[in-house]
Parts: structure tokens; sequence; C-alpha cells
């Protein structure tokens, strides 16, 4: 299809290092960013897709980051848009054959292992994520040999190779509970592929972790010092980041946490002014619960910044409408991961979905984690 392709440089983790971890170099990916529709393509197209829907029994499972068209759409037509966690329990447990996942393809691959007998398709295939092509499984599973004493705990955003070589799968909503309840048993933990969201972890929990050395091009992006230039603007403002961001951006932080919990600390506070470090996508769905309260980007750019992201990631922008409608139409972009493959990594996301369902019952965390019985 049409669209312009850029350029994407991510960090890759390059060598192991004794107790440091791995050290990272830069390597080059792409992104292919579809053009805009006119006001009257857009109506044709929500058109054509609300009826593809149906015709297909398919559903629209979208993220927070992708075009406000495909989460409007997703909530319109029955679907969901929300956070990784939620995305794969609703493709999981909703009755419809086909899942139509709009964000990147380890969420497509996560619907696929937790649905082996559904049809989940993608609108790009190619979108990816710079955690999730920055841990390879190889050079990952060298790490996790190298430390044999450790549980693995993983973030979502990785390949269902690393999935299958973990113990456990976080999403940023869960991954404080986990680690705290594998601390509280003793556990030392290893832990992948975010730093940032790692660095946070040991913080929060004092839990032994040695760490991938990945990041997220959007959110390593965010800059204190010009933060701190905006809050001085905004006074009133308060200051809601995502936990993938940098530790001095997270020091400035009235909230820290997943799009959910961003979501929510925007509608408990009593704040009209909001400061939001996390992929601009998500200030669609603050603004629209929130029409009274006002949202501003956090910085990316400054002195000394790169501005690789400019606070969109663009592999979620590779989701367009187009491509909605041309996949229900087609059948292409489906997502194939392998049955024994599939089976490794579900384990893993099986506990993180026993566990956080236990949470949510009210159960104890070390039961659970006791319950569960990782290794
Ligand atoms: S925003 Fe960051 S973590 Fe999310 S998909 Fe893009 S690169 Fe990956």
């Amino acid at each position: 299809m049409d669209g312009a392709v850029i350029d994407v440089d991510y960090e890759q983790p390059a060598a192991l290092q004794n107790e440091g971890g791995p050290v990272c170099d830069t390597r080059h990916a792409w992104a292919r960013v579809p053009p805009e529709p006119t006001p009257s393509e857009r109506l044709q197209l929500k058109d054509r897709i609300r009826q593809l829907l149906r015709e297909r029994d398919a559903v629209m499972v979208s993220h927070y980051y992708v075009h406000p068209d495909l989460q409007d759409l997703a909530e319109e037509t029955g679907g969901l848009v929300s956070d990784s966690l939620e995305m794969a329990r609703f493709g999981r447990d909703h009755a419809a054959r086909t899942l139509v996942v709009s964000g990147v393809r380890f969420m497509g691959e996560t619907a696929k292992i937790l649905s082996p007998d559904k049809r989940v398709l993608m609108p790009d295939l190619d979108a990816n994520c710079s955690l999730d092509l920055g841990c390879p499984v190889d050079a990952f599973s060298a790490f996790c040999d190298a430390h044999p004493d450790r549980t693995v705990v993983v973030y979502a955003n990785t390949s269902a190779a690393v999935k299958a070589r973990a113990d456990w799968l976080v999403t940023s909503s869960c991954a404080l509970d986990v680690v705290r309840a594998l601390h509280a048993q003793g556990r030392k933990i290893l832990w992948g592929p975010d730093r940032h969201l790692g660095d946070y972890i040991r913080r929060e929990t004092g839990a032994d972790m040695v760490s991938w050395q990945g990041a997220c091009i959007v959110h390593d992006e965010f800059k204190a010092l010009e933060l701190e230039l905006l809050m001085k603007d905004h006074p009133a403002a308060r200051v809601l980041v995502h936990p993938e961001s940098p530790a001095d951006v997270v020091a400035l932080a009235d909230a820290v946490g997943s799009t959910s919990a961003i979501l929510n600390a925007a509608r408990q506070m009593e704040a009209k002014e909001f400061i939001v470090a996390t992929d601009t996508g998500m200030l669609h769905k603050l603004r629209t619960l929130n029409p009274g309260k006002t949202f501003i980007e956090a910085p990316t750019a400054g002195n000394g910044a790169t501005c690789k992201s400019c606070a969109h990631c663009p592999w979620m922008a590779m989701n367009g409408l187009a491509d909605v409608a041309r996949v229900l139409e087609t059948g292409a972009g489906e997502v194939q991961v392998d049955p024994a493959l599939g089976l490794r990594a579900r384990v893993p996301i099986d506990r993180m979905l026993a566990f956080t369902a236990g949470l949510k019952k009210g159960l104890p965390a070390g039961g659970l984690i006791a319950g569960i019985g990782a290794a």
C-alpha cells in the first residue's frame, strides 16, 4: 500500500556483561505510515468495516495508542480499546471467530497464542516495537542461561519465542504486583526487555533484579529538564507518566502507571490540567473521557534531544482504516504462531492472567504465586 516509509533507530543489547547485563548498540528498522483518508473516504471505510465485521463474525480490539478512528470504531462495534493486558483477555473471552487487532505485532501474537482456534488479523503485520526488536530470543536466552538461579519475568512487548523462554509474563499494569510477590517469596528476578520499567520495578519493590537493556523509542525520549520547564509554565498541572520513561522523568510524576492507570488517575484527580508522558495516541481517550480537563503532551525535544519518536509510536501509526477494511475483506494480515511455540508461550501468559484474576477477587498475592507455581 502507499504511505510514507520512515527510518526508525532503536537500541539492541549487543553483548553480555557479567553482572551489569547487556550493553546496547543502535540498530535500524522502518515503519510505513498510511495516508490519512479524506472525510468522505473515512465515512465509507467505516461503513464498510462495520458491514465486514458482521459478515465475518469479527470483533475489533484496539490499543490506546492507535489512530482515534480505530479506537472509536472498536468501541462502537462492540469491541474494545484498552491496554495490552485487557486486549489479551478480551480477545480470549469474546465469542467472535475473528479478532482484528490494531496495535503492534506482539499484541496480535498474544491474541493468537491465547486463541489458537480463532483467526487473528492485523492491519499491518510489519508494525513492530523497539522492545520486541531489541530482544532477539537467542541473545535473551543466553542472558537467561547466564543466570539460572533467577525467575525470568518478561514484559508483554516481546516475541512469542521470548515469552516461551519466560517463567512469567507481565504488562505494565500488573508488573509491580507480580514482582513484589515473587520478591516476597525470596525469588531473584531476571527482567526483560525494558530497562526503565525494570529500574522502576526494582526501585518500588526492592527486588534483586538483573535487566535486559532494551527501551521504548517513544518513552525513552521524554526529557526531565524540559518537563520541569513545562511544569513551571503550568504550575497547577498534574504530571502523569508511563514507567517506560527514564527515571528522572518518573521522579517528576504525580502518578506513574500503565495506560489504564493513567486513565484512572486523570479521572480521579481533582486537577483541571495534566501533562502526560506517554504516546500521544493516549490523549484521544483522555480527552474523550474528561471533557472539562486539559491534557498537554510532555516534551520529547530540547537541548540534546534526538527526537527519534516525537511521542508517537511509528509502528502504532501503521494501523489505518483502509488496512482494517482490506484484511477483513481478503483475509490477508493473518497472524501465525507455531502451535508448539504458542503452547510454551501461553504458560507465562496464563500465569499472569490467573494471578491478576485472583488479585481482582481479593486473594493474597503470595498465595497466588505459590498456587500458580512458576519456577
Ligand atoms: S510505544 Fe514503545 S513500547 Fe509501545 S509499541 Fe511503540 S515502541 Fe513498543
